[in-house]
């Protein structure tokens, strides 16, 4: 485990929050890549602790630094990033994270998320630079859609209202058109994440896709 040291309150909304962290040499030995996560160890009452995957935003090793975006609801994580103060530490591990951008680029990428994976799909937007890309992101608070989105000059971005529990999301999965060698990535709740994967893998290689469940 490796302790986070130093924490400033950079930018909020009333359900997002950023913070920013020194990382202990937490970046040393482990290559920054787009998509980038750890897990973080926080308080659950008493002497227990609960892990959470949480990304790497703009890490730079140079600077032994990174930030970590919080989509707020209620449970432990986001309970202890509201209440957050500088110079709070806390414990992470480094896991096996590892993503490429594939090579040759592939024509065209098709992204699905919500708040939660925005900091990832951020991290693989700044990766894909120019390549014609469209994403569905999905909304719970009207404050969501106001989030950066770091879109290319080829970037179409579609916010999706989450109720009906990802309905909206698993919709524009399931009627998407692309070219074969689309790449496909997908990281929202379980069922919906599931849902997109099902719908990606009839258009798609399966090498050409990347899902995670980030939350459930
Ligand atoms: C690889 C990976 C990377 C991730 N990166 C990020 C990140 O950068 N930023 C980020 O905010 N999250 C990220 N997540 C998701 C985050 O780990 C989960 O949302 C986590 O459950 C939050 O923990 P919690 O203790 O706040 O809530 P929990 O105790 O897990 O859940 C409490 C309640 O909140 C609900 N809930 C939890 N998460 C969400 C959500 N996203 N939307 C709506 N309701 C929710 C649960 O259903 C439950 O009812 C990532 C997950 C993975 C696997």
């Amino acid at each position: 485990m490796t302790p986070l040291y130093g924490l400033a309150n950079l930018t909020a909304s009333d359900h997002y929050l950023r913070l920013s962290f020194t990382g202990g040499g937490l970046l040393a030995g482990h290559p920054v890549h787009p998509t980038q996560w750890i897990r973080i160890w926080f308080p659950s009452g008493g002497d227990n602790l609960v892990q959470r995957g949480y990304t790497l935003v703009d890490p730079d090793p140079d600077r032994d630094a990174f930030d970590i975006e919080f989509a707020l609801h209620a449970g432990p994580a986001s309970q202890w990033a509201r209440d957050a103060v500088a110079g709070d530490v806390i414990d992470a591990t480094v896991m096996g994270s590892k993503f490429a951008v594939p090579q040759p680029v592939p024509p065209e990428f098709v992204i699905f998320g919500d708040t939660a994976s925005l900091p990832a799909i951020n991290s693989l937007l700044d990766a894909i630079g120019e390549t014609p890309t469209r994403v569905w992101l999905e909304w719970q608070h009207e404050s969501d859609r106001e989030l950066p989105v770091r879109t290319g000059p080829k970037t179409e971005v579609t916010w999706v209202d989450r109720a009906g529990d990802g309905q909206s999301l698993r919709q524009a999965a399931e009627s998407l058109t692309c070219s074969p060698d689309a790449f496909g990535w997908a990281a929202c709740d379980a069922a919906t994440t599931r849902s997109i994967a099902k719908s990606l893998k009839s258009t798609l290689p399966k090498d050409n896709i990347a899902a995670r469940a980030y939350w459930r």
